[in-house]
């Protein structure tokens, strides 16, 4: 059994193999009580949550043939289920729970119960509406809930061995293979929600089915031709290979980078890679927020226009952040370049972890960076993308950590507590043990055990870009001769002995963050990061007090505190901070005044007050009040 997410193993243009997440053991304090709620809670409460919603009896009524009784849901409710799935089958990879086991048991006899003799499985689309079937692409996800049930028969077989869920996701393929293709007597159309793409090239994997590769490259293909109407918003105005910028719906961006991402692994199509850095590049130069997450408009919920960064009114799915987080991951392993690591690191802290309460069972859908109290999580929504995604992201996070070239060489791409078994070239294994107490302290030891006599390879350690300077390194006490370059991988190439031990050294003081002056809002203010973890304020640690109103100095010194007792243990960051509210002439009942040439729309920085940051990751938990990320400096 084992359980990698992207299967590079065999793809003839990755630059890393996966180290699979059955191979890793995290023994932190950060991910692994996390991943604990989620095995424990989340994912049985999410499994009720699939009943009273009427997901998964969507799928008994397909099977029963129940004629009569009203579908319950989005069109796309499907592809609820087949998520969770996904999820408890990766939980179930790296922890055995037999009452999970039982669910996903239950789940997969409810789900093979409804395909249809064709092999065609939509349980929106079964007798009353069967003759709709594949009318209406654009708008009724068939191709995205197929996507998912692939994925998730994918993981079911890595992580259990039964077949059952995967000779399900193997007879819809082929009735998909038949229906759709540039072949007369096929329809020469794609999805209007990205998904299918990467979910067949991991079938092609798991089966080395060729055709299941090939279908997935004429559904990128035909997109851009206006097949699905022509808009951004589906990406279907230009052809993928032309597309420079990341635009439309944000979620369907995602998906789609990661499926061309995919192919690229695959067939080394170069043009589908520079499509992919430019969009990246857009990405992360002018549409991402400061905590990783994208999607600026509620309208769409789609990428913005260069700049478009509103803080409040962020649109930010949680969803768009995780699907950040697996093309972040394919581009690393397409490449091995550390800035794909050190984004999707950033992303996983500050962008999917706030769309999930400390408690695993409330949810953000939109992660604004500002607010004023009224936003909070909840329980489930009629929309319920998000919560079993940040549930599969949590369970399949060990596959993030680590990946290997054919010469046997390492790479350290996430720091945490625990050890990883990684496989050698000609076979048999290393241990590699990671001692931190990452990401609130910036040390990790990393030893190298399980050696039989001794053994030469690269370790290659990522030196986080957030760095910038000062970072060290020493291999069993002797400095590493040469300064580390921030936003790469410290390559150390030598013969290894059980024993031999590596220290690094991050530097963690809280740093101020600027924004470009072109997006107006965050003018004169910074953002607050320690390591890698983005920071906000809230009025429950400031009260009586308008958060607008706040003023950092500039000379004043920002320190961590460690608070195991606040929000399920954190370090906090403390200072004192200026109060400086709007000038006398500023009633509440004025808007607008003329200008008086210059002068102070405020009174001047008045009394100061204590400061107390806590990581944006955590916020919300608390009684509800004002949020802000973006703090005023003079
Ligand atoms: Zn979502």
């Amino acid at each position: 059994m084992n359980s990698v997410v992207v299967d590079t193993a065999r793809s003839p243009h990755a630059a890393l193999r996966p180290v699979p997440a059955s191979a890793v053991t995290l023994k932190d304090a950060f991910w692994q009580p996390r991943r604990e709620t989620n095995r424990a809670a989340t994912l049985p409460s999410q499994f009720d949550h699939l009943e009273t919603s009427g997901t998964r009896p969507n799928f008994r009524r397909a099977a029963n043939n129940e004629a009569g009784t009203p579908f319950r849901g989005p069109v796309f409710m499907d592809s609820d289920l087949y998520k969770w799935l996904e999820a408890a089958a990766s939980a179930l990879a790296t922890d055995d729970d037999p009452a999970l086991r039982e669910m996903v048991s239950t789940a997969v006899a409810e789900v093979e119960a409804a395909q249809q003799p064709d092999g065609y499985l939509n349980t929106h689309f079964t007798f009353d509406k069967a003759d709709l079937r594949y009318s209406n692409l654009r708008d009724w996800h068939e191709l995205y809930c197929a996507g998912h049930l692939i994925q998730a028969a994918v993981a079911h077989v890595r992580a259990t061995g039964d077949e059952r869920l995967l000779n399900v996701a193997r007879r819809f393929a082929d009735h998909l293979c038949e229906t759709f293709g540039e072949e007369e007597n096929k329809q020469r159309l794609t999805d209007g929600h990205e998904e299918i793409e990467m979910a067949l090239v991991e079938l092609f994997r798991v089966t080395g089915e060729r055709r299941y590769l090939d279908l997935a490259r004429f559904f990128l293909d035909v997109r851009g031709q206006k097949t699905v109407g022509g808009g951004a918003y589906h990406q279907d105005h230009v052809p993928f290979r032309d597309l420079a910028e990341v635009t439309g719906h944000a979620v369907r961006m995602t998906y789609l980078a990661c499926g061309a991402a995919d192919i690229f692994l695959e067939t080394g199509d170069a043009a589908l890679k520079s499509a992919l850095e430019a969009q990246w590049a857009n990405l992360t130069t002018r549409r991402m927020y400061v905590s990783g997450g994208l999607g600026a408009r509620y309208e769409g919920e789609a990428f913005g226009k260069d700049y478009e960064l509103p803080n409040a009114r962020a649109y930010t799915e949680t969803c768009a952040a995780i699907g950040s987080v697996m093309w972040n991951h394919r581009m690393l392993l397409a490449t091995g370049a550390a800035r794909y690591a050190d984004l999707l690191e950033h992303t996983l802290y500050n962008a999917v972890l706030p769309g999930l309460s400390l408690d695993g069972q409330a949810y953000f859908y939109q992660n604004p960076l500002e607010d004023d109290g009224r936003h909070r999580r909840q329980p489930w929504f009629g929309c319920a993308c998000c919560p079993p995604n940040v549930a599969r992201l949590l369970a399949q996070l060990p596959a993030y950590f680590y990946g290997t070239t054919d010469a046997g060489d390492v790479y350290v791409h996430l720091y945490a507590e625990g050890n990883a078994q990684i496989p050698r070239p000609g076979g048999g294994t290393l241990t590699l043990r990671q001692s931190t107490n990452y990401p609130w302290n910036g040390d990790i030891a990393l030893t190298i055990e399980g050696v039989t006599g001794e053994a030469t390879f690269g370790l290659f350690v990522r030196v986080p870009g957030w760095c910038e300077s000062g970072a060290t390194l020493e291999v069993n006490g002797e400095p590493h001769p040469d300064p580390l370059a921030p936003g790469g991988y410290v390559e150390l190439r030598r013969t290894w002995r059980t024993g031999d031990t590596v220290h690094l050294h991050l530097p963690l003081s809280a740093r101020r963050i600027a924004c470009h002056p072109y997006v107006a809002e965050n003018a004169g203010r910074v953002a607050l990061l320690r390591g890698p973890i983005l920071y906000c304020v809230e009025q429950a640690d400031h009260p009586n007090v308008a958060l607008r109103d706040l003023v950092l100095l500039p000379d004043t010194e920002l320190s961590p505190r460690p608070r195991p007792d606040l929000l399920g243990n954190i370090v906090i960051l403390e200072g004192t901070a200026a109060l400086d509210p709007p000038a006398d002439g500023w009633t509440p009942n004025t808007l607008y005044q003329t200008t008086r040439g210059g002068a102070s729309t405020t009174n001047g920085e008045q009394n100061t007050v204590p400061l107390t940051a806590v990581p944006y990751f955590a916020w919300a938990n608390r009684e509800p009040g004002q949020m802000h990320v973006w703090l005023r400096e003079r």
